[in-house]
């Protein structure tokens, strides 16, 4: 798993100071996440609930940070709360709500981005302007203690369309500075804008992404069939 190791110190000799990297090691064996570790990789992504605390258990390696970035159902969010590090994922009040009664019982503060459907795909997952202002302005918003909302995250489309990816990233930035100043302007920690994958990162980090989500352009296709 060598090719492992240079794809991630290519990757991240290629990243401005100021732009995280999380491997998105989904449907990898836990010897990629390894070696993706031995090259000095500590931020990890997963999309499935189950998969990320097998493999939180399996390796049992308290410096590395596991980040859930996929749709997350409320009734799984016991499983992560005592070890994430971010929820990239957060699309409804009643997941902001379960996450901090489940870092509650863990005493933490877990924190979170909120995440934007940008894409004009119909599938992806995610809020509009109006939800996201909708769940900062309740009463039960204010009165959670245990999530921190760190910033936002988005999916572009799935394009060859340059123009449109780009564009579509724009819109999120503009949603980032317009809440940072609406309902976060005394946080500092309101400073994260996670988009960019394997395919349009490098137009992400253009369009000011803080932490881009690879996975296959460091770990290879995914073979879900062999799961
Ligand atoms: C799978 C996934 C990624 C990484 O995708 P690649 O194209 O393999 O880099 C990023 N973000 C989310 C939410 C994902 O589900």
């Amino acid at each position: 798993m060598d090719y492992i190791k240079q794809n991630i110190i290519e990757l991240q000799a290629q990243l401005p100071a100021w732009v995280k990297l999380v491997a998105v090691s989904k449907t990898h064996p836990i010897e990629a996440i390894k070696a993706a570790y031995d090259a000095g990789q500590l931020d990890f992504g997963e999309n499935k609930v189950q998969e990320m605390c097998n493999k939180h258990e399996q390796l049992s390696n308290p410096n590395i940070r596991w980040h859930l970035i996929g749709h997350l159902q409320t009734n799984k969010v016991k499983y992560i709360a005592e070890f994430v590090e971010m929820i990239h994922s957060v699309d409804s009040l009643r997941l902001l709500e379960e996450i901090d009664k489940q870092a509650k019982k863990h005493n933490r503060i877990i924190d979170c981005l909120l995440q934007f459907h940008i894409a004009t795909e119909e599938t992806k997952f995610g809020l509009d302007l109006e939800e996201a202002e909708q769940i900062l302005r309740s009463e039960n918003y204010k009165n959670l203690q245990n999530v921190r909302i760190c910033g936002v995250m988005g999916m572009a489309s799935y394009s060859d369309d340059i123009k449109l990816v780009r564009n579509e990233f724009k819109t999120l930035n503009s949603i980032f500075l317009a809440f940072k100043e609406n309902y976060f302007a005394s946080c500092p920690h309101f400073k994260e804008i996670s988009m960019g994958m394997s395919g349009d990162w490098k137009i992400a980090i253009e369009e000011g992404s803080t932490i881009i989500r690879v996975g296959s352009i460091i770990f290879g296709q995914r073979n879900y069939n062999l799961k």
